[in-house]
């Protein structure tokens, strides 16, 4: 590559970022950093009809969360090729100039037709029976435009200030090529294309040029998107062409799709809803008010969401699935990304989240979770038994909450009773067995294994059963049936809060069976 790599993440202000949307500008950045290259943020806000008050700002949020850096664009001090936001752009004029030269080069015209000519036109086609009903080289001779019409009848519309747009003239029987760096060779016939609306009389550019010409200006070596833009590409080749910078054309790689869990066509935000989980990297609030679950909200690490990502649709080659970003940015390869649709799979997608938990130390954890704890009033207590209880919690949770949610008997003792271990596990024993417990453990350091030694000598004694006698002590001390082993939780809770539960819980559960 002699060129240096710069892509581009090209967002539309139309609504939230789709979770594909992220993995987008996750490779372009991935493939960006392995080649030393530039990742820039282009803000593609011209069409006005479809701008969402918001969506700008979730955009470059969404983005600070998921731990992707730009290093030009929008929200960036700086860079050469600004502003990045297209709406500024075309201010500025940059788009009328290229129009005005695909113009006097022929390779565009201006076009009249009314929404109901346009309708017309369609239903005349479908009528006869044709198989498009585009505005083409087949086409454009009967409609209102600037090869149909005289030259000064074209002048006197546009000087009584008709309203127009400026059509691509797309050639006739020519073989458009392009090589996409996942797909391969991509060849289709002009014929087949449609003369796309390049530029409107309001002043704005559609998607297509503005699209193509801040990629030459902003010198974008490798264009990277999702898979529906693939057949735009011939259309992008052509302008290339038409403008004379066919030499500096970026590599294209069109990104696949990502699929539903059942791999039954595109992922959506209604897929999400019905299955439950996030299609949004995080919580998105509609203007009508309607509020959409984030994994960010949802408890997700952003690492781990990261590394699930770059699994939709590229794979290492080996078997190593926990990477960090910049473990990707080495292994990263557009060579290695497929050309079928990756299926979303939200269990292993609270895997990976698992897999970040585990790993993080317990201080650090103990750390994280002082926000939850504190939001259920648990505060001045000591750092060492948070991260006791970090350590003994994180091997059962899938997020950061579920320590404080499976494990609020660490913090506070119970006042309620599992019924079903209740009903199936007190006997009538119970009682006397948890009484006799005190004594001994009473008489006992408070150090898991010792008390682990105590409680298999009585139980022996005794010749009780050992889960019978485990159980209820489980149950007197923390309301409910599992959890990490019971001596560990007993020293992390003391001696003092131990015994004074064991008692209590002898009442308080004969007084459940009662009520
Ligand atoms: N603005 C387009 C989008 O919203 C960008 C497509 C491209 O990357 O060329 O996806």
């Amino acid at each position: 590559m002699d060129r240096k790599v710069r892509v581009r993440f090209a967002p539309s202000p139309t609504g939230p970022l789709h979770i594909g949307g992220v993995r987008t500008a996750l490779y372009n950045y991935l493939f960006a950093k392995k080649h030393g290259g530039d990742f820039l943020l282009r803000i593609e806000d011209t069409d006005q009809t479809r701008y969402v008050a918001g969506a700008e700002d979730y955009i470059l949020e969404s983005l600070k969360w998921s731990g992707l850096k730009f290093d030009e664009g929008v929200g960036v001090e700086g860079g050469e090729c600004g502003p990045y936001r297209q709406s500024e752009r075309n201010k500025l004029g940059i788009y009328k100039k290229y129009v005005d030269q695909l113009l006097e080069a022929g390779h565009a015209y201006y076009a009249f037709d009314t929404p109901d000519e346009l309708e017309a036109m369609r239903e005349r086609l479908k009528a006869e029976g044709g198989s498009s009903q585009q505005y083409d080289c087949t086409t454009r001779h009967s409609m209102k435009n600037a090869i149909s019409l005289s030259a000064e009848e074209v002048k006197s519309r546009l000087a009584s200030g008709a309203p127009y747009v400026v059509r691509v003239k797309i050639p006739r029987n020519e073989e458009i090529k392009f090589k996409d760096i996942i797909r391969g060779w991509v060849v289709v016939d002009s014929t087949n294309l449609d003369d796309k609306v390049l530029y409107k009389s309001d002043g704005m550019p559609t998607y297509h040029l503005a699209n193509v010409v801040d990629d030459y200006l902003m010198k974008i070596s490798h264009v990277i998107r999702g898979e529906e833009w693939l057949p735009s590409g011939p259309l992008h080749v052509l302008l290339y062409r038409f403008l004379g910078w066919e030499d500096v054309m970026p590599e294209f790689a069109h990104l696949p799709l990502l699929l539903k869990p059942d791999g039954n066509g595109k992922l959506s935000k209604r897929d999400g809803d019905r299955l439950g989980f996030p299609v949004f990297p995080i919580e998105w609030t509609s203007p009508e008010g309607e509020i959409s679950n984030g994994y960010r909200e949802s408890g997700y690490f952003p690492e781990s969401f990261i590394n699930m990502l770059a699994f939709l649709g590229w794979n290492p080659g080996t078997e190593q699935e926990i990477f960090s970003l910049e473990q990707l940015i080495q292994s990263f390869d557009l060579e290695r990304v497929g050309k079928s649709g990756a299926k979303f799979d939200p269990e292993k997608t609270k895997w990976f989240n698992e897999q970040y938990l585990r790993a993080k130390s317990n201080e650090e954890l103990a750390q994280l979770i002082k926000p939850i704890l504190e939001s259920e009033g648990i505060i001045n207590i000591d750092k060492k038994v948070v991260e006791s209880v970090c350590g003994l919690m994180k091997e059962r949770a899938t997020f950061l909450g579920d320590i404080y949610k499976n494990g609020s008997y660490f913090f506070t003792a119970p006042t309620l009773y599992d019924a079903e271990t209740v009903k199936k596990k007190w006997k009538e024993d119970s009682p006397k067995i948890v009484a006799e417990l005190i004594t001994v453990f009473s008489n006992t350091e408070f150090k898991a294994t010792v008390l682990e030694a105590a409680f298999k000598t009585y139980v022996e004694e005794k010749g009780i059963g050992f889960g019978l006698a485990m159980i209820a002590i489980r149950l007197a001390i923390t309301g409910v049936g599992g959890g990490p082993s019971l001596f560990d939780i007993m020293e992390v809770i003391g001696k003092e809060e131990s015994i004074k539960r064991l008692n209590a819980g002898i009442e308080n559960i004969k007084n459940e069976i009662t009520a």
